[in-house]
């Protein structure tokens, strides 16, 4: 068989790699024996043979030769024939469809001498001499890379000057005339002559597709949509049909079903009288389906036809491009369509009832990411509004609110009832107080795993990051892009699905699907209008989609969740547990001052009165928590940030001693005690921060290291955990808490945890009169654990995979600050396709989960093993984690729906490969 080249009858649709999209389709189509205009397909493989050598391989002139020939043969017509020319067109086609990004030549075939035989054939000199001057004018804008505008301003000045408005009302004369001045623009801007000779234009058509597949918007558009870049495209030589040879001829476009909203019927629109691009390009109204049953009811029922045989073939909704030549239909293209999240939803669910799909396959062709759209309010697309600037997608969602610029402000305008939107440089701990309060979040600095986005979407706030575009000025309150400032109280609103920002406010539509996973579906249908049946069939389809991802996945879903709310709300969404509980928050606001004397505690009284105030505290949130998740796993991460976050900032406090010195020093010490006493405790905690004080505190004095040096800060933990677990049994519930030690190293450092730990469960349980189980494990969140595992197994009850530090310590990227420092440009350059601490970089970060996974196993068969970084949420990084064996991947409750579809579909893609 040939190499390079495939006629239509060669090929099928599962050949997408080789044949392309397009090609794939188009000989599937001729198989089905529907009408397509004989053609054949260049092969990705040619096109990968021209990048690696810079030229056409010779192969692949002789096998266009043949294919040329046959398919003259076929038609009794040849290229460039005087009398009754084969035309064709050059059409690109790579695997995954990128819709305007890759170039056509349609035409192919006339010159001087054939154009005569297209007039001849068609009786009609108009059609001939316009249709040769587009294969000029998209010759050499394509192929001879002449700038465009030329041909279009020679064609305006023609209309001008003959008086007339649209092209069509050009005589054939006039368009002759048009061709010469055409043909002078070619010899003019590129230094050659508008090639005669049909096999040269087919040649340079061809090169001219495969370069288009390197050009900058290509790339650009495969970066992305994560296509990679060496597939290469297919080039599909088509036999031109004409739409535009008069009145019962014409071109269209269908859909078997609405794409946009996943209703049942076809749709789409026709344009008489016209070729290819004018119906997309809007130059007059379409028709309806039908309106042209009424113009050509024999076209219209043979579509008709060929939809229902594509739908029913490829058992989805088909997307169409059609063409009527002179009252025949010809199908240009078929492709499974793309559609909207909540079509997809809909057509899935519509296509199981007709009995076309399996449940399975309805799984498998909805998404998270479309899951994702669907419970987000969403912004009026109708409504105008103000682009002020763009950001990243931090955390979906539409908030409108008015801009502050402090988390003291957003607390105290939300406790007045107003909808605010923080917006800072970048967030930190001390701000969660108004993220809270705050309707959305806005930051000019950080990527998607900085502080303010990570928060942001643990809480399903709607959050913005890394808009560099702004100038945040937190003193002034204003925020300025360009030279508009906007001061505090101006109203503002983000699209946390863009990253867009808006000034003003714009209207926001409700989630159905919200309102069913929040209540339910019986409820959620009792919500709706009477009247809006769609909506109800989409979110009944999602909770049919969902239940059956439940019902076959092998993972559970468990969610990181800090407050009894986020509990509550988890577990609503489905999550069989918490699979990372953070604590550190519990130690802000005004318990800080607490944990300030813990530090600062130079006696063990005093330490001592530090954490007897602290554990009822942290024993009531341990309490709640384990009231919300009655019956399930919890597993409570002993604290992890290094303490200095947990201390006032170095430089405001040293201000604040030198200011007080230097007044001491003009007026002479304080006679007041308070005033001494203040002075006195800011030069001690001055030198505590001091001491504390690191240059890289992320890989600093944190996690298992501070509950080893700070004495009975972990203790103070644990016992909070027994006792609040001991008084939920006597209560007669069923906690489940487990304690999970972070950033552990060397088994060494869980051992020492784990003894004291024992000690500490078995008093409480001594004491309280009640048995307890807690397990105890660790976060395999560095290198060096992931590739003990075997050790540290055998002082872990289970694992949970920290893939924020795992990433950040594998590649030594600081995850805080490289998102925005760097990453655009090296995704820009290719090193990545996607951030890594989105989607879980398998070959890397992945390998060492693989081995800990083996290595913990091996070490420990009943070893219980999860994730609770943020890929635990992230679609394709789920299906990662489903196949190397996790038993959860614990992720933010907002995400729990997402993760238990992804698990669903893991799971039936890993059945089908299984069984293939
Ligand atoms: C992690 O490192 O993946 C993790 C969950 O911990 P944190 O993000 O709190 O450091
Ligand atoms: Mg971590």
């Amino acid at each position: 068989m040939a190499r390079y080249v495939r006629d239509f009858s060669e090929g099928n649709k599962d050949q997408k790699d080789l044949l392309g999209g397009k090609g794939a389709n188009l000989a599937e189509m001729t198989r089905l024996g529907l009408p397509v205009p004989p053609g054949f397909i260049i092969t990705t493989e040619a096109c990968r043979a021209y990048m690696a050598n810079g030229e056409l391989p010779p192969e692949l002139r002789v096998e266009v030769t043949m294919a040329v020939r046959r398919l003259e043969d076929s038609l009794g017509r040849s290229l460039g024939d005087f009398h009754d020319p084969l035309l064709v067109s050059v059409r690109s086609g790579a695997k995954f469809s990128m819709p305007g990004m890759m170039e056509t030549v349609l035409n192919i075939g006339l010159n001087d001498a054939s154009v005569l035989g297209l007039a001849k054939f068609s009786d009609d000199e108009r059609f001939a001499w316009d249709s040769y001057r587009r294969l000029i004018q998209m010759f050499g804008k394509t192929v001879l890379d002449i700038d465009g505008d030329r041909f279009a301003h020679a064609l305006d000045a023609m209309k001008t000057d003959r008086g007339v408005a649209a092209d069509t009302e050009l005589s054939a004369s006039d368009l002759q005339e048009l061709v010469t001045q055409f043909k002078a623009i070619v010899r003019e801007q590129s230094g050659r002559d508008f090639p005669q000779h049909p096999r040269e234009q087919l040649d340079l058509a061809i090169t001219a597709v495969f370069n288009s597949w390197n050009t900058d918007r290509a790339r650009l558009y495969r970066r992305r949509e994560r296509i990679p870049h060496d597939l290469g495209t297919a080039v599909n030589v088509v036999t031109m049909v004409f739409g535009n040879l008069g009145p019962t001829s014409g071109t269209g476009v269908c859909f078997t079903r609405d794409p946009s909203t996943g209703r049942t019927g076809d749709y789409g629109d026709y344009l008489p009288n016209a070729q290819g691009e004018d119906v997309v390009a809007g130059i007059r109204n379409t028709l309806t389906l039908a309106d042209f049953e009424q113009l050509d009811p024999t076209s219209y029922a043979e579509l008709r036809q060929a939809m229902r045989r594509l739908e029913t073939h490829y058992r989805d909704l088909c997307d169409i491009e059609f063409t009527v030549e002179r009252g025949k239909l010809w199908m240009l293209q078929t492709r499974v369509g793309k559609r909207t999240a909540g079509a997809a939803f809909r057509i899935a669910t519509q296509l199981v009832d007709e009995h076309l799909i399996t449940l399975d396959e309805a799984l498998d062709r909805v998404t998270g990411a479309q899951l994702s759209k669907l419970m987000f309010p969403q912004f009026d697309s109708e409504a105008e509004r103000t682009l002020l600037a763009t950001g990243m997608s931090a955390s979906p969602g539409a908030a409108v609110g008015q801009a502050v610029f402090d988390s003291a402000t957003a607390q105290e305008w939300a406790a007045q009832g107003k909808d605010v939107i923080l917006v800072r440089r970048e967030t930190n701990p001390d701000d969660l107080g108004g993220m809270i309060a705050a309707v959305g979040v806005l930051t000019s600095r950080g990527g998607k795993t900085s502080h303010a986005a990570v928060v942001a979407r643990g809480m399903g706030t709607t959050c913005v990051v890394g808009a560099d575009a702004l100038v945040v000025d937190s003193v002034a309150r204003t925020m300025t892009v360009g030279t508009r400032v906007v001061h505090e109280g101006e109203v503002i609103a983000i699209d946390g699905s863009s990253g867009e920002i808006f000034l003003g406010s714009v209207p926001v539509v409700p989630s159905p699907v919200v309102d069913y996973l929040e209540e339910g579906l019986e409820a959620a249908l009792a919500h709706l209008p009477q009247e809006d049946g769609e909506t109800a069939e989409l979110v009944s389809a999602v909770d049919r989609i969902l239940t059956h991802a439940d019902s076959v996945r092998r993972l559970h879903v468990h969610a990181n969740a800090d407050t009894a709310p986020d509990a509550r709300r988890a577990r609503t969404w489905g999550a069989q547990g918490i699979g990372l509980c953070r604590t550190e928050h519990m130690f802000l606001g005004e318990r800080r001052v607490l944990i300030e004397r813990l530090i600062l505690a130079t006696q063990d009284a005093e330490r001592q009165a530090a954490l007897d105030a602290l554990l009822p505290l942290q024993r009531a949130d341990f309490t709640d928590i384990l009231e919300q998740m009655d019956g399930l796993p919890c597993t409570i991460r002993l604290i992890d940030p290094p303490l200095h976050e947990f201390l006032p900032d170095l430089t405001e406090l040293s201000v604040k001693v030198a200011l007080a010195a230097e007044q001491a020093e003009r007026e002479g010490l304080p006679d007041d005690d308070d005033a001494a006493a203040e002075r006195a405790r800011d030069v001690a905690l001055l030198a505590a921060v001091r001491r504390m004080h690191e240059s890289n505190p992320m890989l600093g004095l944190r996690g298992v290291r501070l509950g080893l040096v700070v004495p009975g800060l972990f203790a103070l933990q644990i016992r909070a955990i027994a006792e609040a677990a001991a008084q939920r049994v006597q209560d007669g519930a069923d906690p489940r808490p487990e304690i999970m030690v972070p950033l552990v190293a060397s088994v060494m450092e869980l051992h020492l945890v784990r003894d004291e730990a024992e000690r500490i469960l078995a008093e409480v349980a001594r004491a309280q009169d009640v048995a307890l189980h807690i397990p105890i494990g660790a976060m395999i969140e560095l290198p060096r654990a992931a590739l003990t595992a075997d050790r540290i197994a055998g002082a872990a009850e289970f694992f949970s995979f920290g893939t924020n530090d795992l990433t950040q310590t594998t590649w030594g990227f600081s995850r805080d600050d490289v998102e925005s420092a760097f990453f655009p440009e090296y995704t820009e350059r290719g090193v990545l396709n996607v951030s890594p601490f989105e989607t879980i970089d398998t070959n890397g970060v992945g390998r060492l989960v693989r081995i800990a996974v083996e290595e913990g196993r091996s070490a420990r068969p009943d070893l219980t093993i999860g994730v609770c970084g943020e890929h635990g949420g992230d679609p394709e990084s789920v299906h990662f984690f489903d196949a190397v064996g996790l038993d959860y991947v614990s992720c933010s409750p907002f995400r729990v729906p997402i993760a238990r579809l992804e698990a669903g579909r893991a799971a039936v893609a890993a059945g089908a490969s299984d069984s293939r």
